[in-house]
């Protein structure tokens, strides 16, 4: 079998792997990343935090989602019943970063992983990693094409980024259960036609229902021009009607934000 040999191997070219494989090759390791998928792909979690703008410029990731034109989020809101808090960025106890951006993900994950094949880190896509075996203090990964062509990747370390693939976890049996009670998520991309363009949709959204104490709750902000994102999540006792596909519903629609269309 074909072998190659690397001093990193990230798994996934999620926005982890691409931050991780950034600052380990301008540390001046080789590093290389393999992706399950073809890029662009779509992956839920639009909201950054202003937290997540260190990571990115740390990795020099700044620069090419500012191109993007990506909205800037400048704050949040959470509303319960009638009570409304609402936090800007700039409101801080220490210095950071005072915005974020809010990202469609297919798109600002291809970016990154654009962005970090220009610095000369090469991103094999389509390339699964199958086995993984322990050789003294190395490693050799066995990964597989979509053509079912497999090779063998030596690292002195590899990076699992593979977010919900959690392929060390399952490779190595090291998956645990939550404590946490279990939840369910729906969620949407709507189209907004009657946004209105003051400081207030520039916050994310979150609005706790009061039928579903401690489990219910949802998010919404535009993504890109006029599509906005939203996400109810529901304890699985608390999710007993079934919902088509394209139908988002709220009981309390008031008390979304007034850029929300679609109730
Ligand atoms: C309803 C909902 C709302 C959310 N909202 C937010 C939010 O607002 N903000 C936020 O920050 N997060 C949010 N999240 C969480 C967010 O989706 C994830 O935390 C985030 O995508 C993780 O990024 P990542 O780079 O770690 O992994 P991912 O983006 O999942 O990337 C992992 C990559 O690894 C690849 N991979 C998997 N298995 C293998 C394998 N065997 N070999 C090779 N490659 C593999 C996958 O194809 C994938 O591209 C939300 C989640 C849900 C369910």
């Amino acid at each position: 079998m074909k072998t190659e040999k690397v001093d990193v191997l990230v798994i996934g070219a999620g926005p982890a792997g691409t931050v991780a494989a950034s600052i380990i090759h301008q540390a001046g390791y080789s590093v290389k990343i393999v992706e399950k998928l073809k890029f662009p792909r779509f992956v839920i979690g639009e909201s950054l935090l202003p937290r997540c703008m260190e990571a990115l410029s740390e990795a020099k990731f700044v620069d090419a989602p500012e191109q993007r034109g990506y909205q800037k989020k400048y704050g949040a809101k959470f509303v319960k019943g009638e009570a409304i808090c609402d936090f800007t960025f700039q409101n801080q106890f220490t210095d950071g970063w005072k915005w974020t951006w809010q990202v469609p993900r297919a798109d600002f994950d291809t970016t990154l992983a654009n962005t970090v094949q220009e610095m000369g880190v090469p991103v094999e896509f389509e390339t699964t990693v199958t086995a993984i075996r322990f050789n003294g203090s190395d490693s050799v990964t066995t990964v597989e094409d979509i053509n079912g062509n497999q090779k063998e990747i030596e690292a002195r370390f590899i990076v699992d980024g593979s977010g919900y693939g959690r392929v060390i976890p399952k490779l190595f049996n090291l998956e645990k259960e939550s404590v946490l009670q279990p939840r369910k998520a729906l969620f949407a991309h709507t189209v907004d036609v009657n946004r209105h363009m003051d400081a207030e949709p520039n916050r994310i959204t979150a609005v706790v229902h009061k039928k579903a104490p401690g489990s219910g709750s949802s998010h919404s902000l535009r993504v890109l021009h006029h599509l906005v994102s939203s996400a109810i999540l529901l304890s699985l006792k608390d999710l007993k009607v079934p919902m088509k596909k394209s139908t988002v519903r709220c009981s309390r629609p008031n008390l979304l934000p007034r850029n929300v269309s679609v109730v």
